[in-house]
């Protein structure tokens, strides 16, 4: 079972993964910061099972977040 991990404390709201993959993400219209559809939160830190499907894409979104503050596991 694959995981998108977000580290919500760091994200400084670029959109970045909203805008590539929004079935994955929305943007907080309370803080800005982007945040985890469905997913379980723990002291800042967000969790998502994944689809092996989704694994590919997750990847280079995780790439491609400037802070470097989300990870496939
Ligand atoms: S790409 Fe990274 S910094 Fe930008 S909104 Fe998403 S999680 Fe936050």
């Amino acid at each position: 079972m694959h995981k998108v991990i977000h580290y919500r404390k760091k994200c400084i709201g670029c959109g970045v993964c909203y805008e590539q993959q929004p079935e994955l993400w929305r943007m907080s219209k309370k803080d800005g910061k982007a945040t985890l559809i469905r997913g379980v939160v723990k002291k800042e830190v967000s969790v998502l099972a994944i689809p092996e499907t989704a694994v590919d894409k997750s990847r280079e979104i995780a790439a491609a977040c400037p802070v470097r503050i989300i990870k496939v596991s």
